[in-house]
């Protein structure tokens, strides 16, 4: 079903007060709404609304068994969504929200069934963008909202990439530049002790055990190394982020020394470009000078940031994903990163998105 889409751009630190309240009216009628958060770009409906909770499914093309994130805007939001929260569960989020942090917890009765794929918990987060809060305050219910993509596709860090995949689909996109993060939130399971680390994102585990005083527990899927359990994260189970263009990860075991990760990198471009392929090499800054000085103008050499700063790197993975399928390339090949603070989360979209995966000793 073709749609017309308003696209409204708005400045991300004050929106525009009366844009945003035609958006929230469009979220209360049951209408979809693109926004963007501090991570990624949301496809958004009004939570308490199954009818349009399911829109999104279809509009995503989302297995249903794959739950949705809600999200709220205050604290008072949380108990109308969660049926219970412990003391020390409070204390916590109370200190990370709003933020890219999603909390898994028991859910209530006023959640229906379509946002959590049936399940008796409900993902929760309260996101540190302005335009976000500002719309779910407006809306007035708390918004189910996965990323604004086709499912299997790199999550959306620009309007642009909504564009691509959402056009003529969805009711109203906002356009308030690229988002800061561009990878999605961190995503823990509260109900169990102790917590499960489900998805690495921007807020790091290592912090998070600080300001928790526990444990978290990493679980092999969460560095997307396995296939997730189905009981214990429902949706990590489908693969993501692929480009359509062949993708080999190629993995250190320790990252003090670069050089047999450049060298096994050089060593499979020359193999494929003797074969008569096109290939472009996802590098850090620290090691794009390597690839040129070897291959010249022979392989296409994309940084995606530098290694001291695994922000940068996250903020560009997802663009140079999509960007891969426009380079006109028959294969890429990308630097794994070591697996320490947002570097997890980095290192868990790689996995997921590429074909093939090579560890070098
Ligand atoms: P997305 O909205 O695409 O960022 O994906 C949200 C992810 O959150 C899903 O793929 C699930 O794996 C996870 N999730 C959402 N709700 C729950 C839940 N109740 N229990 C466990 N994981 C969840
Ligand atoms: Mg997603």
């Amino acid at each position: 079903m073709v749609k017309t889409t308003k696209i409204f751009k708005v400045n991300a630190e004050s929106p525009n007060e009366e844009v945003i309240e035609v958006c929230a009216r469009y979220i209360r009628e049951g209408g979809l709404v693109v926004f963007p958060t501090e991570t990624v770009y949301g496809l958004g409906a009004n939570a308490y609304n199954p009818n349009a909770v399911k829109k999104i499914f279809i509009v995503k093309q989302r297995p249903m068994d794959n739950p949705l994130i809600v999200h709220i805007a205050g604290f008072k939001q949380l108990y109308e969504v969660v049926s219970s929260i412990p003391a020390w569960v409070k204390d916590f989020l109370v200190k990370v929200w709003p933020g890219p942090l999603t909390a898994v917890l028991p859910k209530s009765k006023r959640i229906p069934g379509e946002v959590t794929a049936g399940l008796d918990t409900v993902a929760v987060r309260m996101p540190l963008h302005p335009v976000a809060l500002k719309l779910i305050e407006k809306s007035g219910v708390p918004i189910a909202a996965p990323s604004a993509n086709i499912s299997g596709r790199p999550s959306p860090t620009t309007a642009q990439h909504v564009i691509e995949d959402l056009w003529g689909k969805v009711d109203v996109i906002i356009d308030a530049g690229e988002t800061i993060f561009g990878v999605e939130s961190t995503i823990i399971d509260l109900t169990r002790e102790p917590p499960v680390l489900l998805r690495p994102g921007p807020y790091p585990v290592e912090k998070l055990r600080e300001i928790l005083g526990k444990n978290i527990i990493i679980p092999e899927f969460a560095r997307g190394l396995s296939e997730a359990d189905k009981a214990l994260s429902p949706g990590m189970k489908y693969r993501h982020y692929a480009p359509r263009t062949p993708l080999i990860l190629v993995e250190l075991k320790d990252y003090t020394d670069l050089s047999a990760l450049t060298l096994k990198i050089i060593e499979l471009a020359e193999e494929n470009i003797s074969k008569g392929k096109r290939v472009a090499i996802l590098s850090s800054s620290e090691t794009a000078k390597m690839y040129l000085k070897h291959l010249g103008k022979r392989a296409k050499i994309v940084v995606l940031g530098s290694r001291n700063n695994m922000y940068s790197v996250a903020k560009n993975l997802f663009k140079a994903l999509r960007d891969l399928d426009k380079l006109n390339i028959d294969i890429a090949l990308v630097e794994g990163f070591e697996e320490k603070g947002v570097g997890l989360a980095v290192m868990n979209r790689l996995r997921k998105a590429s074909t093939k995966i090579i560890v070098v000793d």
